[in-house]
């Protein structure tokens, strides 16, 4: 079994339940949910116009290799819609990303590990603090605490409380 973090985001249609099916299509296909952050609510990156994500991070103890757990990510995003039109920046039902797996360090065609971008987006940051602050960067060399002190990224990331939207109606 492998340790595996993994970042989940949506910003089309019921955006909580998309992450709630996502975590449930995962522990049937994947392995044990280990532990899970609170679920944010982010500003989108790369494009202001988009609508706004809801985003959460896991671990995951995993029984597939690094490109098994793609295939089965890749199955389940578009099990559960997404469709791909070549552009970037698209909204999406889900998108699940690879953080890190063990302390692999990989680069294929289809798959960088640790994802390239993670130490750079608050909206992954914040949620990994929660669950593993003491996690080591495997080519950083650099802890989550550290990689989350040293952010600049000045997009808004805060908590979501279903409550409160449900108070707000
Ligand atoms: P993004 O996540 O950047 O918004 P996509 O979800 O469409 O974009 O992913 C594009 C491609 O990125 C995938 O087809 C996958 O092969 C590749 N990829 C490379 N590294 C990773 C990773 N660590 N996690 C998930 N996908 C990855
Ligand atoms: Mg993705």
């Amino acid at each position: 079994m492998a340790i595996v973090f993994l970042s989940l985001g949506s910003n089309l249609g019921e955006r909580e339940a998309m992450l709630g099916a996502a975590l449930d299509q995962l522990e049937g296909r994947a392995g044990e949910i280990v532990a899970r952050s609170d679920i944010y609510e982010t500003e989108p990156w790369g494009d202001a116009g988009q609508p706004v994500f809801l985003n959460q991070v896991i671990s995951l103890s995993a029984h597939l290799t690094p490109h098994g757990l793609l295939n089965a990510i890749r199955s389940i995003e578009r099990q559960m819609g997404r469709r791909r039109n070549g552009k970037l920046f698209q909204p999406r039902p889900i998108d699940i990303d690879i953080l890190f797996y063990e302390q692999l360090v990989l680069h294929s065609r289809r798959l960088t590990v640790p994802h390239p971008l993670l130490h750079q987006r608050a909206f992954i940051l914040v949620p990994l603090m929660e669950i593993a602050p003491e996690w080591v960067h495997p080519s950083l060399k650099r802890s989550v605490r550290d990689l989350y002190a040293e952010n600049q990224d000045p997009l808004t990331v805060r908590r979501y409380h279903t409550e409160l939207r449900q108070g707000e109606g």
